[in-house]
């Protein structure tokens, strides 16, 4: 999706007294904002002061503005952690939308993306993750999770680097300034069995031990540049339980506190087969096999049973929520209801990309609630009964803890990443500053109302863009046109 910027995001709001100069490197800093959205809701006249590493050390609700402090232009949310991406979707979202048999699924999507897969090289996943990351910051993201799975050349050999391509992820990030975690993919077979991999899958193939050393290899370029490392065993279907085992404590010994995100009940189909070989369906079997905490995102765990819900919630793992890929998909609804009722936590991912806009995101999750269950602001609650903002503090929080990050929001020790919104966009011009939030969730009609980002301090996104946005679209345009070779 391009998002069409309107005329209003190409003005300076007229209230903004001293711009906050953009910067490429952290500094120490200080920003003034009239509204900003704490953890606790609302407050007026909010002081925000980091040090160098981009970390908040003060933030004072009812300051005076002081002198020489930039004023922010606009009310200030924290930014949205964004918990599952394949950058390389990104190209060929859009390409699948067409009926390709009877009966179109989940699986035949999987032969078609796997196609487009087959072609990727280090420069075109460089290019597209990059044109990928200035959406996201554009569209109130400050940071991703990249559920890394394509590692090996064309006919599936390692590269002369077997780092190349999740390196190339770690450039993209780095320059456009988004923050990373990087998930390298433990992928080693195509079914339940295990059954051996199928000859288009010999990009994501490796052993454990392969695995433990490409992240051995990675940590010092993440550590580089502040971007987290953890692990992503694809899914039940694709890592024996003897090689998840090994994994997991092999990334245990490297680095104890390491996000691990998995694939895990996404597909009915996937349940039944877990169901026949292992005789648990798949949350289940996580659960009681693997040392499952706080550690942990379960990603698309669409389909759970009345015990799941509560195990899973209890086990204080985050809840990887995608609602425009799932619905994309046709994966089913998440039960929000069921993993609130349990205290779960949750987050948001984009996942397949058809969408890249974190308030569309959460829309389509109220609202697929709310036909699920024919009710209106489902996802409300007391303390915060505005259903945008209640939706917004939790997916931030939940999204920091998936992420390994400490970006839950804005409050001293977390990063300083946060949105100035654009209080001149046609949904939020005079409104109320409590409605603000579901304005822009509910009623920004497909077009970002975020004005400004900072991810650790640092302006990256001014007036709706990113200083990249022209040349990383034109790049990203070549870079899909090779291949997915169209006429
Ligand atoms: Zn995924």
């Amino acid at each position: 999706m391009t998002q069409p910027t309107p005329p209003s995001m190409t003005r300076m709001n007229p209230h903004h007294h001293e711009h906050a100069t953009p910067c490429s490197t952290r500094s120490a800093g200080a920003l003034f904002a009239g509204h900003a959205l704490l953890p606790s809701g609302w407050a007026r006249n909010v002081l925000l002061r980091w040090d160098e590493s981009g970390r908040l050390h003060a933030v004072q609700a009812g300051a005076e503005p002081p002198q020489g402090v930039a004023h922010a232009p606009g009310p200030l949310l924290p930014a949205m952690p964004n918990l599952h991406s394949h950058a390389f979707q990104r190209a060929f979202a859009g390409l699948t939308e067409f009926r390709g048999q009877d009966q179109d699924s989940f699986w035949s999507w999987r032969d078609l993306m796997y196609r487009f897969a087959a072609r990727i090289t280090p420069e075109s996943l460089e290019a597209i993750a990059t044109w990928l990351y200035v959406e996201m910051l554009e569209a109130g993201y400050g940071s991703v999770c990249e559920f890394h799975y394509v590692h090996h050349d064309r006919s599936g050999r390692a590269y002369a680097d077997d780092a190349e391509l999740s390196l190339a992820l770690l450039r993209a990030a780095r320059r456009t300034g988004l923050a990373m975690t990087l998930l390298p993919v433990l992928y080693q077979s195509s079914g339940f069995g295990p059954r051996p991999p199928r000859s288009d899958q010999a990009r994501f193939i490796r052993s454990t031990a392969s695995m433990l050393s490409l992240l051995e290899r990675l940590a010092p370029a993440c550590q580089a540049q502040q971007a987290v490392l953890g692990l992503a065993p694809h899914s039940l279907r694709a890592v024996p339980a003897d090689s998840l085992a090994e994994a997991v404590q092999g990334l245990t010994a490297l680095a104890p506190g390491a996000p691990i995100h998995i694939h895990i009940a996404e597909q009915t189909q996937e349940v039944e087969d877990c169901l026949a070989f292992y005789g648990q369906r798949p949350v289940q079997w996580l659960l009681d096999h693997l040392p499952v905490d706080r550690r942990w995102c379960l990603v698309h765990a669409t389909h759970m049973d009345a015990r799941e819900y509560a195990g899973a919630a209890h086990s204080g793992a985050v809840a990887g929520i995608c609602p425009t890929t799932e619905a994309n998909l046709g994966d089913g609804i998440f039960d929000m209801r069921q993993w609130l009722a349990h205290g779960g936590a949750w987050g948001l991912g984009s996942d397949s990309h058809a969408c890249v806009n974190a308030a569309e995101e959460l829309l389509m999750l109220e609202y697929s609630q709310r036909l699920f269950l024919r009710q209106r602001n489902v996802l409300a609650t007391t303390a915060q009964p505005q259903v945008g903002t209640a939706l917004w503090l939790a997916a931030v929080q939940g999204g920091a803890q998936a992420a390994g990050r400490s970006c839950a929001g804005l409050a001293p020790g977390q990063q300083a990443d946060f949105l100035s919104l654009d209080t001149e966009h046609p949904a939020l011009n005079g409104l109320p500053v409590q409605a603000l939030v579901s304005a822009h969730v509910f009623a920004s009609q497909r077009t970002s109302a975020v004005h400004s980002l900072w991810v650790d301090g640092v302006l990256r996104v001014q007036a709706g863009r990113h200083a990249l946005h022209d040349v990383a679209a034109r790049d990203f345009v070549a870079a899909r046109a090779k291949i997915a070779e169209f006429s």
